[in-house]
C-alpha cells in the first residue's frame, strides 16, 4: 500500500512510489514531485522534523484507511427529498399588473 501524502506547499494530495524513492531521487513526504522539484532547484531543502512528522500522519492515515476499508461502506443512501419547482415569482411579470391605483 503506498502512503497519500498531503503537499504543505500546494495542499494537494500526492501518492508517491512505495519506496519513496522516485527515478531521480528520493521522495519528500511533505512536497509532491512538481514542488519538491521546484524547491529542489530553489537549492531548499525539507524540514526533516516536518519530514518525520507527515510520514507519520501519512502511515496513520494508511491504517485508518485500512480499517475503513474492512468496514461495509454505506454507499447509495440517496437522498429522496421531493425536489421542489423554484418559487415562480409572478407578481411582476403579470402585463399591466396592479400599477399603483391610487384615489
Ligand atoms: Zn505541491
Amino acid at each position: 500500500m503506498r502512503l497519500c501524502f498531503e503537499c504543505v506547499e500546494c495542499g494537494g494530495h500526492y501518492l508517491p512510489p512505495e519506496g519513496m524513492v522516485y527515478p531521480d531521487g528520493p521522495a519528500s513526504p511533505v512536497w509532491c514531485s512538481p514542488c519538491q522539484t521546484s524547491k529542489r532547484t530553489a537549492g531548499l531543502q525539507e524540514d526533516p522534523l516536518l519530514a518525520r512528522v507527515a510520514l507519520a500522519a501519512a502511515r496513520a492515515a494508511l491504517a485508518r484507511r485500512t480499517a475503513e476499508a474492512v468496514e461495509p461502506v454505506a454507499a447509495g443512501r440517496g437522498d429522496v427529498r421531493p425536489s421542489r419547482p423554484p418559487l415562480s415569482r409572478r407578481a411582476r411579470s403579470g402585463p399591466g399588473g396592479v400599477r399603483g391605483k391610487l384615489g
